[in-house]
């Protein structure tokens, strides 16, 4: 724990961490040394991990990187930090993340990292001058910068599988639950998932053993279903595995230096003794729309509980109720959390209610029987995480629908619920890591991770 704070305080500049208190960290880390001693030890124990700023912690501030949250301190940890910290892992601190998980470059934090008095971007250490993804950022800058072992994240429409990629690292997001979403910041509640972001799939294998399992009194969406351990077949062969190739995924809007290393690693799939089978997800294009209407809408039902009474930031001049949760909102919230607001807002409102939230519904369903037909032939689908390797810092401008259009690759298995991964699969232009993407059926995350843990 101290080497992992130490690193974290020498590299401040890349802005991962926006809470360390090393006093809570040292302290668990002392208790974990004593559970040892008495031969009590737990997997991970006095394993440091840091938490993506959306995992509520009893020890450390939560903002869930917005300034709606600054100043806010949980009196309870999530159900994922509790699991972990109960298999004796260490919490390292909290990490940088786009407001409210609304973001694919981690350029939409409204906290300063530690270090800094102002929010300040967040760096790809692989080329400081570009992004790192999002929306959990700080999560793959902190492994990738080796900053912690390993890191939480969540992921609602990529954010754990597409800034792995661009950092180099691996992380999987399991099948919609899961994992609990107790004490996780919501987002868009029908696609929230967590899960670990490590060096390895085996990391992550051990990670998400303990990160899984049912919590029926807190998170009614989780299954109900025993935590597995997910690392019993990392090294079983890979003969006769058909992994699907989704042409959609392979069209024009696919870089080439990204489509080089994704063949590549295919490649090396044959050689392990898989048997690539070409496959359709017809409506891989129309994910972006079902889902930039899905996520908003429950994002602004979600976010209606930041009114300035029950917690987090309220306006210091008002004059009535309503005039308060007007100044508080408009000055808590950045603009893309508006923008999303405004826009779930609108369809669901009556009269483009059908037209748009229904339809949106509708197609996701659609999107998800697609998957079901592509796995009658095939046990997994392979293809890319995201349509180029990482961009620069404020290369996107102000043009939110050059983020949204990134996502149309990890988009799909979120809108299905399935389980998906990002393992590094090599590196592209500037030399910028490339990730795999791996999306496995309903509860088929040994598999992914046996696939993961293949390649590396
Ligand atoms: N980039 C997507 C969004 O902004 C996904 C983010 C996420 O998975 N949290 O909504």
């Amino acid at each position: 724990a101290q080497h992992f704070l130490a690193r974290a305080q020498q590299h401040q500049a890349l802005g991962a961490y926006v809470a360390l208190n090393e006093e809570a960290t040292l302290a668990q880390a002392r208790a974990a040394d004593a559970r040892i001693a008495a031969g009590t030890a737990g997997v991970l124990e006095g394993v440091p991990i840091a938490h993506k700023d959306i995992f509520v912690t009893r020890d450390f501030p939560t903002t869930a990187g917005s300034k709606m949250l600054v100043g806010y301190q949980s009196p309870f940890d999530a159900t994922v930090v509790t699991q972990l910290a109960q298999a004796g892992a260490v919490t390292l601190g909290k990490l940088n993340c786009d407001e409210f998980a609304m973001g694919s470059a981690n350029e939409n934090s409204a906290v300063a990292p530690v270090g800094f008095d102002a929010p300040a971007p967040v760096r790809n250490p692989w080329n400081h001058d570009h992004v790192p993804g999002g929306s959990s950022g700080g999560s793959a800058v902190a492994v990738a910068a080796r900053l912690a072992p390993a890191a939480t994240g969540t992921d609602t429409g990529g954010s754990i599988r597409q800034p792995a990629s661009f950092c180099g690292i691996t992380g999987i997001k399991p099948t919609y639950g899961r994992a609990s979403r107790y004490g996780m910041v919501a987002y868009a509640s029908s696609l929230d998932q967590a899960g670990p972001m490590a060096r390895s799939a085996e990391d992550c294998a051990i990670l998400l053993s303990a990160m899984c399992g049912p919590d029926p009194d807190r998170d009614s969406t989780s299954l109900d279903m025993p935590a597995e351990d997910f690392s019993r077949s990392l090294n079983d062969s890979l003969d006769g595995l058909r992994i699907g190739i989704p042409k959609e995924f392979f069209g024009d809007g696919l870089a080439s230096d990204v489509r080089a290393a994704v063949d590549a690693a295919l490649r090396e799939y044959e050689k392990l003794g898989a048997k690539l089978v070409p496959i359709s997800l017809p409506r891989t294009e129309l994910s972006i729309p079902v889902y930039y209407i899905i996520a908003p809408a429950e994002a602004s039902s979600n976010l209606s509980r930041f009114d300035g009474v029950k917690f987090g930031h309220r306006a210091n001049n008002f004059t009535d109720l309503e005039d308060m949760y007007k100044k508080t909102r408009a000055e808590g919230f950045g603009a893309e959390v508006k923008r999303r607001i405004m826009t779930g807002a609108y369809v669901l409102s009556h009269g483009y209610y059908d037209a748009y939230y229904l339809q949106a519904q509708k197609v996701r369903r659609m999107i998800a029987n697609d998957f079901q037909n592509a796995f009658q032939d095939c046990d997994l689908i392979a293809g890319p995480v995201a349509p180029t390797v990482a961009w620069k810092i404020g290369e996107h401008g102000n043009d939110p629908l050059a983020d949204y259009l990134a996502d149309i690759f990890t988009l799909p298995a979120s809108l299905a619920g399935l389980p998906g991964m990002s393992v590094p699969a090599g590196f592209g232009a500037g030399g910028m890591p490339v990730g795999l993407q791996l999306i496995g059926n309903y509860f088929a995350e040994a598999r992914l991770l046996n696939a993961a843990h293949r390649l590396q």
